[in-house]
């Protein structure tokens, strides 16, 4: 997608300071960090948000619930939330599927 912020900066077209990177998967630092740890998770196909993954992307959407954890891990978090908003009335401002890995504080439940 041309116009896509995060296809841009999986593409290194937009600057972002990387976390993790292979074929498929593009992890990078939130430039507005809600918590220590606040890391976003992307394909690098453009999928718009959850809601519009097919079937085909059940193993790629796999892969970045692996990431997470293993970016966690390495990171020594026990305790961490992951997030995925869906669509504005969720809090999606960018439309490019993501995970949030947030770390490093203490969580309350509900979330907002
Ligand atoms: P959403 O609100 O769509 O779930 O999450 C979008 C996230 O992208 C937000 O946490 C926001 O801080 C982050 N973000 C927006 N623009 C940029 C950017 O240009 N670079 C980086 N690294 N993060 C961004
Ligand atoms: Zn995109």
């Amino acid at each position: 997608m041309k116009e896509c912020l995060f296809c841009k900066i999986a593409a290194h077209e937009i600057p972002s300071r990387a976390v993790h990177e292979d074929a498929r998967v593009y992890a990078f630092e939130d430039i507005a960090p809600k918590a220590p740890t606040h890391v976003l998770v992307v394909p690098k196909k453009h999928i718009e948000r959850l809601a519009e993954a097919s079937a085909e992307d059940t193993g790629l959407i796999g892969e970045l619930a692996a990431r997470a954890a293993a970016i966690a891990r390495e990171r020594g978090l026990s305790d961490y939330r992951v997030v995925v908003n869906n669509g504005e009335g969720a809090g999606q401002t960018v439309f490019h599927l993501h995970l949030h890995l947030l770390g490093g504080r203490p969580f309350s439940w509900p979330p907002g």
